[in-house]
């Protein structure tokens, strides 16, 4: 990707005169490839520096559309997405192109699954945590481990952020830190609790160092442990020292429990405060203009290229090209799966 054409080396000028960095480290970020999975607050933040940052190739993975309730912490949007319903990916590749032409940026509309998060990780050097679950994220874990290629977790609600740096074979993972995932419903949320620009910001910028760390290759100076903090009291914890659990069922025995636990049918889940994804087993091809057609004779229906939405019985639902689907005005599964079964099909 990288050439060092007179133009470029202005572009970049300011970052490749960074000490750590150089002309040489700026040629790896020309060359480097980042997956960023999730593409809300901290995802579209991230990408924003990576894509500034001269980096070759982000491939950016999401299942969700643009609201305008987002618009508020998440940078790379603006309320025409929000008014179009743009996926996310969609709406973040067309920005990326606007601040920096020369990446290759390559998105994706789709659920990171058992199914496909191998593919997804094995192409990329780094990946950049941007998710907003225990779930994802124990199956981004499993296949970094399993491929040995370095992740970044961040995470932030309310004002507080945490991250942390996994490189298999060296640090702790995800799973030494967390086991289990918290009991379903004693989390608090970004729904529940709030979230704040600032904290996502925060946590972004320090996961971005660490990829940029990963890629330019200066281990020697990344991040060891888990580092918490807290934008509104000022609050910093640095946890260092023996994190990792030589018994860690992912780590330590190599047994990837969340890639193992293969989808094999319909699946649906909670999704924000009152809303429910369903996901076919398997991802579909959907004729969206024939739903668009069947959609039309139960409720109002608008769409654009890549998902269809309608009310129905109350409740606003939007399918994807890929099969699933987002049922708003419901925490109730079966509600949800019996909407599918009777709109979308089985
Ligand atoms: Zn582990």
């Amino acid at each position: 990707m990288a050439t060092s054409g007179p133009a470029e080396h202005d572009r970049y000028a300011r970052q490749s005169r960074f000490w750590a960095i150089g002309r040489a480290g700026q040629e790896r970020l020309g060359a480097g490839r980042v997956l960023v999975v999730g593409c809300g607050g901290l995802g579209s933040a991230a990408v924003n520096l990576l894509a500034r940052a001269g980096v070759g190739q982000i491939a950016i993975v999401d299942r969700d559309f643009v609201e305008l309730s987002n618009l508020q912490r998440q940078l790379l949007f603006e309320e025409a997405d929000a008014a179009a319903g743009t996926p996310k990916a969609i709406a973040a590749a067309r920005a990326v192109a606007r601040i920096n032409s020369e990446v290759e940026v390559r998105p994706f509309v789709a659920d990171v699954t058992p199914t496909n998060v191998e593919h997804f990780v094995a192409q990329a050097d780094v990946v950049l945590d941007g998710t907003d679950n225990f779930e994802t994220r124990y199956l981004v874990n499993d296949a970094c481990v399993k491929l040995g290629i370095p992740w970044v977790h961040g995470g932030a609600i309310g004002s507080t952020g945490m991250s942390m740096t996994i490189v298999p074979g060296e640090t702790a993972c995800f799973r030494c830190l967390f086991p289990t995932p918290p009991p379903v419903g004693t989390m608090e949320t970004c729904d529940t609790a709030g979230v704040l620009g600032a904290s996502i910001v925060m946590v972004a910028a320090i996961e971005w160092a660490e990829v940029m760390k990963l890629l330019v290759g200066d281990r020697e100076n990344l991040s060891r442990g888990l580092t918490a903090l807290d934008v509104w009291t000022n609050d910093h914890l640095q946890a260092e020292g023996k994190l990792r659990d030589p018994d860690c069922p992912c780590c330590g025995r190599r047994h990837f429990e969340y890639l193992d636990a293969l989808v094999t049918s319909r699946t649906a889940s909670l999704c924000g405060r009152d809303a429910i994804q369903v996901s076919p087993g398997q991802p579909l091809k959907v004729d969206l203009d024939e739903l668009r057609r069947k959609l039309k004779a139960s409720g109002p229906v608008t769409s654009n290229d890549y998902l269809v939405r309608c009310v129905v019985d109350g409740h606003e639902m939007t399918i994807f090209a890929d099969g699933r689907a987002i049922i708003k005005g419901t925490t109730d599964l079966g509600v949800a799966r019996s909407l599918y079964a009777r709109y979308v099909g089985t």
